[in-house]
């Protein structure tokens, strides 16, 4: 039989986290970022009910969940974009902003779907490096051209876990060309307890040239359910509706996050749980000679460039005992490294007693 011949698209497809190892059962993942405290009970509660009318389309714009968000964001309502996950608003902006042969800026080391999303509409994806793992704003300028469309970064990014004050971004969009788009992935800021920080919607609210992503997939605790959103300027976010699915958010998702947005206490609870477990984790792992980026996000970049065993050996390890890290070497290409999320008491202290077991301290 033919095939109808389709498009030859060059990309590594996404290789999310691990989730299970054979024969193991009920592994700790670590390898996500997902929420370490699980979901707020009140979501819990109401994701419990047995009414929840599924028989029906949801509301395509998702309007209630969007007048909360406003609410709670203090940002207009008109501005906002909810998507099956922030994964759908970056191929959204990547739809309506690229064409064959425009250029993106991307951080050496970031989430991947920027450049995936942006390599599939033919776009070419340039790379500026990091310094210490850390974006650099003088080598994103180096890289702009005529053909750079967008700059995308996650501040705090992903999965380097280092991150850029209020005065660096200010300054980043001050230096780049007012025509190209600056998208700040805010997927995160929650867990952020810097002076120096503050949310990329905090800082460019009323930017026409910047687009905030947020997601309910991290400190929220909804990742399975697949809901996050964007800000931007009312123009991007009316002509991203048209190309928007008819009823991409599920109507279940969209119950659940305007919950989730309502039960500060959880977030509260998450927040202090991520400092103080971060805290003793970072702590622990210098004793093993295996340094860590600054206490910022739910996760932390491993570096065992001084450690008495590398990184490969030690996923291994660690898997064989039921724990599951990130690798970075494939997809991020980071060498010698391991992405590790910050989990309940119960996973990291398992996780630090399996680490001294192989360390043998
Ligand atoms: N942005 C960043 C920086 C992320 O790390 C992730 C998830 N790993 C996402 C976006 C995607 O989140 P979502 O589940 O909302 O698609």
């Amino acid at each position: 039989m033919t095939i109808p011949r389709f498009k030859t698209i060059k990309i590594d497809s996404y290789k999310p986290g691990k989730s299970n190892i054979e024969n193991i059962r009920n592994p700790i993942k670590l390898s996500a970022n997902e929420s370490a405290l699980g979901v707020s009970p009140k979501v819990r509660r109401i994701l419990s009910r047995t009414d929840l009318n599924i028989s029906k389309y949801p509301d395509g714009k998702s309007k209630k969940l969007r007048k909360k968000i406003a609410t709670k964001f203090n940002c207009d309502l008109n501005k906002i974009i909810c998507g099956s996950g922030s994964d759908e608003i970056i191929q959204m902006i990547c739809q309506l902003y690229l064409n064959k042969n425009d250029e993106v800026i991307v951080p050496e080391y970031s989430f991947l779907m920027y450049r995936i999303y942006a390599k599939v509409i033919g776009a070419k994806v340039i790379f500026a490096k990091e310094k210490k793992f850390k974006i650099s704003i003088d080598e994103i300028i180096k890289k702009v051209s005529k053909k750079t469309k967008i700059v995308f970064m996650a501040n705090p990014n992903n999965p380097t876990g280092t991150y850029l004050s209020k005065l660096e971004l200010l300054h980043l969009r001050k230096k780049l060309n007012k025509k190209i788009l600056l998208v700040v992935d805010d997927a995160y800021f929650e867990y952020m307890q810097k002076s120096d920080y503050e949310s990329g919607l905090d800082i460019f609210k009323k930017k026409e040239n910047v687009f905030i992503l947020r997601t309910f997939s991290k400190i929220y605790g909804l990742a399975a359910l697949r809901i996050g959103w964007g800000h931007g300027s009312k123009k991007i976010i009316n002509a991203m509706n048209k190309i928007k699915p008819p009823f991409n958010v599920n109507q279940t998702a969209q119950i659940a996050a305007s919950e989730a947005l309502r039960d500060r206490n959880f977030i509260k609870r998450s927040v202090k749980h991520n400092l103080v477990w971060a805290n003793k984790i970072k702590n622990f792992l210098k004793k093993l000679n295996i340094l860590t980026n600054e206490v910022s996000a739910n996760f932390f970049l491993l570096n065992f460039d001084k450690s008495k065993f590398s990184a490969k050996y030690v996923f291994k390890k660690l898997e064989l005992r039921g724990i599951i890290l990130r690798s970075t070497e494939e997809g991020y290409n980071i060498k010698n490294k391991l992405r590790l999320t910050i989990g309940s008491a119960r996973e990291n202290i398992k996780f630090m007693n399996v680490m001294k077991k192989i360390f043998n301290k």
